[in-house]
């Protein structure tokens, strides 16, 4: 018997894509002697990505739909492609072509080798535009001094996972998985390869730079309340910093000095108000996931799916 090795597809608005990438695959899986299962996970595209899986369903029998009753976003259809994946593999890749499946064959091989997670290191792309690149730097740094697990740079979600590894990320009830993360939280076996990221095929990129943003904030705040502690340490050092004025203060007062204290006042107020804003928003936003998670709402919502 075969193994059976799962691709899992995320899909938003990629209607051009969808053919050339399944016969990207066929041809790199018809060279080896796995089995294979494609599983696409159409999240609330408004184009023709639905109709043509259901089309390429008809023809291929290997090919399973998933289709969400909106969009839930990139990490959730992940989530659910895996959810229901039943290979002795899993590998996940993006519709867009930006992960040459070619590069699936070192995967695999390393997979034999023992391996349980083999995720994939983007190179830099000196294609891509400067504000994506650079943003992306910045995410990682941000990403990995603000929380206690360390992503590196140009990891996205490319990866290969063995049953077991995807068996116990299956269980995960977080709210909005912050998939990279929690890949590589859980530990087990884990080896990199590197690759160079090909151009978009078609479409754009679904990530604008407000996206991004969340998506930084969000991954930071998934994995660790440091961000608190960064708060009340500030808040120290501001405390500290206002009792060397005191003195100050004092000797101005005891000697009559008269102070124009106009631009000290208005900057000092308008600083502190700053600072207090981000330091609530940032309480806001952990109390903000606490709520969401305690409604214990589903995930992801499947409207139809041709998997058995
Ligand atoms: N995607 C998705 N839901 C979304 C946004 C994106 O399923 O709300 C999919 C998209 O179709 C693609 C992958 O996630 O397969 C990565 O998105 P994209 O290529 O736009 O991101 P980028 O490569 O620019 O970071
Ligand atoms: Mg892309």
């Amino acid at each position: 018997m075969n193994k059976l090795v799962s691709v899992v597809i995320p899909a938003f608005n990629e209607a051009e894509s969808l053919v050339v990438i399944i016969d990207r695959l066929e041809k790199v899986f018809n060279n080896t002697n796995y089995d294979v299962e494609f599983i696409l996970v159409d999240d609330g595209s408004k184009d023709k990505t639905l109709s043509i899986l259901k089309t390429m369903a008809k023809v291929k029998t290997n090919l399973f739909y998933i289709e969400f009753s909106r969009n839930f976003g990139h990490q959730l259809a992940l989530k659910a492609g895996l959810d229901k994946a039943n290979g002795d593999c899993v590998i996940s890749l993006d519709a867009d072509l930006q992960h040459p499946p070619e590069l699936i064959i070192d995967m695999l091989a390393k997979w034999e080798e023992g391996y349980d997670v083999v995720y994939t290191r983007r190179q830099e792309d000196k294609t891509l535009p400067y504000r994506k690149r650079k943003s992306s730097i910045w995410f990682y740094k941000l990403l990995n001094a603000l929380s206690s697990i360390d992503i590196e740079q140009g990891t996205a979600d490319f990866r290969l996972m063995d049953r077991k590894v995807v068996d116990v990320f299956r269980d995960f009830e977080e709210n909005e998985p912050f998939v990279r993360g929690l890949v590589k939280w859980m530990g087990f076996q884990q080896v990199a390869i590197d690759y160079l990221p090909s151009k978009r095929y078609a479409g754009s990129s679904k990530y604008n730079l407000k996206k991004m943003m969340h998506f930084a904030l969000h991954g930071v705040t998934s994995f660790s309340i440091r961000p608190l502690y960064t708060a009340v340490y500030l808040g120290f050092i501001f405390s500290v910093l206002s009792i060397l004025y005191v003195p100050y203060v004092l000797y101005a007062f005891c000697n009559h000095i008269e102070v124009d204290g106009w631009a000290s006042t208005i900057m000092t107020i308008v600083f502190f108000g700053g600072l207090q804003l981000i330091i609530l928003g940032i309480i806001g936003i952990y109390i903000g996931k606490m709520f969401m998670q305690t409604k214990n709402r589903p995930n992801y919502i499947i409207k139809s799916t041709n998997l058995y």
